[in-house]
């Protein structure tokens, strides 16, 4: 986005907590963190020289790569001076008087600006558990969104890991060998489909470096904004044989990644087609995990896909070590953390550190710890207090240029974000232009265009799995927060319905002079 301002003659000034660029991966530095969607997709395209001269080691970059790209990004597009480490922003008002924002951060230090941009990250506010005695555990707590810059030895020690989601499955799947002893507390157990990570293979990045517009093209097509070198088989598992079914998802299972689940056209669609995958899923785990208990706990029972599916590398295989102990939490939650370890069911379960993995305050949790207020001075978590609305998942109404990056009401959740925050961006700077060149001052989502989009962004989810399970994506893993399905599905539409808005004149939005 800063670039991107620049270039369009804009001044801007980032605010940032962090003490370096990354975002995501600036944070989760846990063992094992890194992209379930592949390097060659996962990376900018606005600049084509950018996409050339980077060179990915691996399919799926680990989060130290991934740094070291944001870092690189940072450097050559010369965007440090435009932007103020260890700033945490807590509030913006919006001065009506003088149609501007008035940004405030800790400390006190405070800005004015015309447009507030939030770039803060859906998933960058992670979600601590308050679990009772937490804080009289006598051995270590991490945090996976919170981890600490220097490698953690857990040789020889025995963890307790609590969470099974994504991060969850590349903290175990890494740790696991090294600990002398783990025990993972599930209350709902996870899908992961391998990743068949490895070096990126020369063969595979000069073919797409030899067309990469075009391979960025294909993939704007796809629902996720990635995938197009394997595209979703157009047929429906409900119709295949049982033979061709068993075909196609064990050719998608070798493939790896996210395109399992485009291995039938209604896989995410139809609950009986999903039911077919899921199955298939299970059946892998039956046949990785020896230990029959472990294997009944890990086979999950919800919908494919419908809870963020998890890309591994061997997750289930270390089940098969015997110091890796799986307790199951959903029937009998946890109780409380102890000084020694952790009371679930009545029984005690010891260890000398504890990992966190209990992911994130998603899409809304960052805007709503913040003291933003719009017109009238009407606070946001106020406005979003049954749910998050807004339009296209850029505006608010009552909070006039003010735009929202990759958060709920957009696809972004569903996409590889990457495209979404380019996508984003483009759209905010042409918006920002167009009030330029119209000598309007400001642009607002109006209510009725606000109340229509997050009916559409609930009609388009009713349609598919996604109401079927607790996710994050519903905000079922907050407590007292609301249920309400936030990302939308299926970036193309998506992306022209917010390209017609701009070629009506913003329709849905109110511009003043
Ligand atoms: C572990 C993990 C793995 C992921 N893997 C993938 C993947 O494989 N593919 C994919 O598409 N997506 C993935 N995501 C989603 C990921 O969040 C996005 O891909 C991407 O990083 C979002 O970028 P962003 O710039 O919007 O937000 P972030 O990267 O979260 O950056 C937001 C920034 O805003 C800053 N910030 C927040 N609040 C404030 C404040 N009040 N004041 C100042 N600064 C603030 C934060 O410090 C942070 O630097 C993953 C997320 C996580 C957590």
């Amino acid at each position: 986005m800063l670039h991107k301002a620049r270039r369009a003659g804009l001044s801007a000034l980032v605010l940032e907590a962090g003490a370096g660029v990354g975002g995501t991966w600036y944070f989760n530095r846990y063992p094992g963190a890194r992209v379930d969607i592949q390097s060659m997709e996962y990376s900018f395209s606005f600049d084509e020289a950018l996409q050339q001269e980077w060179r990915w080691t691996e399919r799926y970059a680990a989060q130290p790569e991934l740094l070291s790209y944001a870092n690189h990004v940072a450097d050559r597009f010369g965007l440090r001076d435009g932007i103020q480490f260890n700033t945490r922003v807590t509030g913006a008002v919006w001065d009506e008087e003088r149609r501007r924002w008035r940004v405030t951060a800790e400390g006190g230090e405070s800005w004015s600006a015309r447009f507030l941009v939030m770039a803060s990250g859906p998933l960058s506010s992670p979600n601590t558990p308050d679990f009772p005695g937490l804080g009289e555990f006598q051995g270590a707590v991490y945090h996976t969104a919170r981890w600490p810059r220097e490698p953690v030895d857990f040789a020889g020690l025995r963890v307790g890991i609590v969470g099974t989601g994504s991060s969850a499955v590349q903290t175990i799947t890494t740790i696991a060998p090294g600990c002398g002893e783990l025990t993972v507390f599930q209350r709902t157990a996870a899908y992961a489909v391998p990743a068949h990570n490895g070096p990126l293979a020369p063969a595979f990045e000069a073919r797409v470096k030899a067309d990469y517009a075009g391979f960025r093209e294909r993939n704007l097509k796809m629902q996720g904004g990635f995938g197009s070198l394997l595209p979703p088989n157009p047929v429906s598992a409900l119709v295949a044989s049982e033979a061709e079914r068993e075909a196609r998802f064990e050719e998608r299972w070798r493939t790896g990644g996210f395109s399992f689940l485009g291995a039938f056209n209604d896989l995410l669609l139809d609950e009986r087609a999903n039911a077919l995958a899921a199955e298939f899923v299970r059946g892998k785990i039956r046949s990785i995990v020896r230990d029959p208990d472990k294997a009944r706990l890990l086979q999950p029972r919800q919908t494919i896909g419908c809870k963020r599916l998890c890309v591994d590398t061997g997750y289930y295989e270390r089940f098969n070590l015997p110091h890796v102990k799986l307790v199951d939490v959903s029937q009998q939650p946890i109780e409380r953390i102890t000084p020694r370890g952790l009371l679930s069911g009545g029984r005690e379960y010891g260890f000398d550190a504890l990992i966190l993995a209990t992911g994130f305050d998603a899409m809304t949790g960052t805007l709503m710890r913040l003291d933003l207020r719009g017109r009238g001075g009407r606070p946001i978590r106020e406005k979003w207090a049954a749910g998050p609305l807004n339009y296209l998942g850029l505006m608010i109404e009552g909070f006039p240029n003010l735009f929202n990056i990759a958060g709920p009401g957009s696809t972004s959740a569903f996409t590889n974000v990457m495209v979404s925050i380019e996508h984003h961006v483009n759209w905010i700077s042409d918006c920002i232009l167009f009030l330029n060149g119209a000598g309007r001052e400001t642009i607002e989502a109006t209510q009725a265009a606000e109340a229509a989009w997050v009916e559409h962004v609930y009609t388009v989810a009713k349609r598919t799995v996604y109401l079927t399970c607790n996710s994050w994506y519903l905000g079922a893993n907050i407590p007292g927060k609301p249920r309400v399905f936030m990302p939308l599905f299926g970036f193309p539409a998506y992306a022209a319905k917010c390209a017609e808005v701009a070629e009506r004149g913003y329709e849905g939005c109110a511009l003043s002079a």
